[in-house]
């Protein structure tokens, strides 16, 4: 189960690992927890109809990685993501409901990160992982209490876990190129459509990441395994 604040940051912050253990048989959940509708430079921009084709971008971006998997959208205000019991108890469930060996999200302690939807999606993943592995946080909702093995934080503070992505960033940049609305404010994609320097952007990121640990491409993460 991967946890995004927004549509595309899971594809940006795992996309290539999503990728590799969709095809080794994995079922892999994307959670996404805002709606995405202030991700544009229009001042004028139809909000909802952003938030409404994120949507649809979203699906189609998982399922070029994750052909089998599912996605939920916990549907909060892009921008306003808070960390509150409310928004716990609801990942809790979600947690609770799909029982994932592994839970991906962002790192909430990330020097220097100015959006709050990424902090607090982060601190939001790591607090309803603490719920969900325990009885006697919000009893029976969602199902009975799951404890995940692993917790993997992208856009780690303090790498300590590189994933091999061989042969699957190639799969991330289509998915990322997936997330039209977004190329241009986030991708640096204009409107010729041109993502030559994104590709080179993102692969760059892999190979930097993969050469800390001798391999051609990787995802870096941190990883919390004592859960
Ligand atoms: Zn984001």
């Amino acid at each position: 189960m991967a946890i995004g604040a927004h549509p595309d940051d899971i594809e940006f912050g795992c996309g290539a690992t999503l990728a590799k253990w969709s095809a080794a048989g994995c079922h892999v959940i994307h959670v996404v927890c805002t709606d995405g509708s202030k991700g544009t430079w229009e001042a004028d921009g139809n909000l909802a109809g952003l938030a409404l084709r994120r949507q649809r971008e979203q699906r189609a971006a998982a399922k070029l990685i994750c052909p089998e998997g599912e996605t939920v959208f916990l549907g909060w205000p892009d921008g306003e993501l808070r960390a509150g019991t409310k928004e716990r108890a609801q990942l809790c469930a979600w947690i609770r409901h799909y029982r994932p060996e592994v839970v991906l999200g962002h790192d909430p302690w990330r020097s220097y990160r100015l959006h709050p939807d990424h902090r607090n999606a982060g601190l939001l993943t790591l607090d309803s992982l603490v719920a969900a592995r325990d009885p006697m946080f919000f009893p029976g909702h969602g199902g009975s209490h799951h404890r995940p093995s692993a917790l993997l934080l992208w856009e780690a503070e303090e790498p300590n876990h590189i994933e091999d992505a061989g042969g699957y960033v190639e799969l991330k940049i289509s998915s990322l190129l997936m997330h039209k609305s977004q190329h241009l404010t986030t991708m640096g994609v204009l409107s010729d459509g041109d993502s030559t320097d994104f590709n080179l952007r993102v692969r760059a990121l892999a190979e930097a990441a993969g050469r800390l640990v001798g391999l051609e491409a990787g995802e870096a993460f941190h990883l919390i395994d004592d859960l």
